[in-house]
């Protein structure tokens, strides 16, 4: 059972700054079980008691997970000196908890990404050995064909010399345009390094022009999340995590 001082447990919950709190709590405007405290250095726990700010109930949690339609043009990192992060893009009441980016996607790249404080799960989803899956659309100028299907399922050498694990490649429709073809495809990779999957298509002689991941090992992206938009994972998505 957790248990924390009750500035803490207000200061996480967006109630304000640890002074303003304190005064907060000097005035009385924080309950404990439906009594006034006025100690702001109280140790409660959370799980069983009902912590409330001006009379409403306060939301305690101590790891956040949230999922994330990344935008084109901003990096999978917390802090940035240029560039807008992920990070910022979260309201202040949710970076509260300090949650980072679960891997990265390239600036031009699109989609699914968690961000959480939970170590522990990122590592776990991170870990080459796990060999998470993850689903990317791409749209590739050139003719996709059924070699680059094969060569795909057996593993394709990138241009430093790493051979890629089998991955599974799919076509899902053909098209042209004034430069040439086009082909819609969606790949499954369980591996991820740096780049992969444009890595994968120069090494057939073609080129990712957009990409987006969809899936991370039973996470789907929740295609009513507008790009730059996220929410938190539901119940039933924490516990397939896990
Ligand atoms: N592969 C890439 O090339 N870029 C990404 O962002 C993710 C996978």
């Amino acid at each position: 059972k957790e248990r924390l001082r009750i500035d803490k447990l207000l200061a996480h919950a967006g109630c304000g700054t640890r002074s303003e709190i304190k005064r907060y709590v000097k005035a009385g405007m924080v309950t404990v079980d439906g009594i006034t405290v006025k100690d702001s250095g109280l140790i409660v726990v959370p799980s069983e008691q009902v912590i409330a700010f001006q009379g409403a109930q306060v939301h305690y949690r101590s790891v956040v997970y949230f999922m994330l339609n990344k935008p084109q043009g901003v990096i999978s990192a917390t802090e940035d000196a240029r560039d807008t992060t992920v990070i910022d893009l979260l309201k202040p009441e949710d970076n509260l908890l300090k949650p980072f980016p679960v891997g990265r996607l390239d600036k031009d790249t699109v989609g699914l990404l968690l961000l959480t404080n939970d170590g522990a799960l990122a590592h776990e989803l991170l870990s080459p050995r796990k060999h998470v899956v993850k689903t990317y659309e791409a749209m590739v100028r050139g003719k996709v064909t059924d070699e680059d299907i094969l060569a795909f399922s057996e593993g394709v050498e990138l241009e430093d010399g790493y051979i890629t694990m089998p991955s599974e490649l799919q076509i899902v429709t053909r098209d042209h345009d004034d430069e040439g073809d086009l082909t819609s495809i969606s790949l499954k990779i369980k591996e991820g390094k740096f780049h992969q999957v444009k890595r994968m298509f120069q090494a057939v002689g073609k080129t990712v022009l957009t990409l987006k991941r969809v899936t991370m090992g039973p996470l789907v992206l929740d295609e009513g999340l507008a790009e730059g938009q996220y929410r938190e994972l539901s119940q039933e998505e924490l516990l397939s995590l896990k």
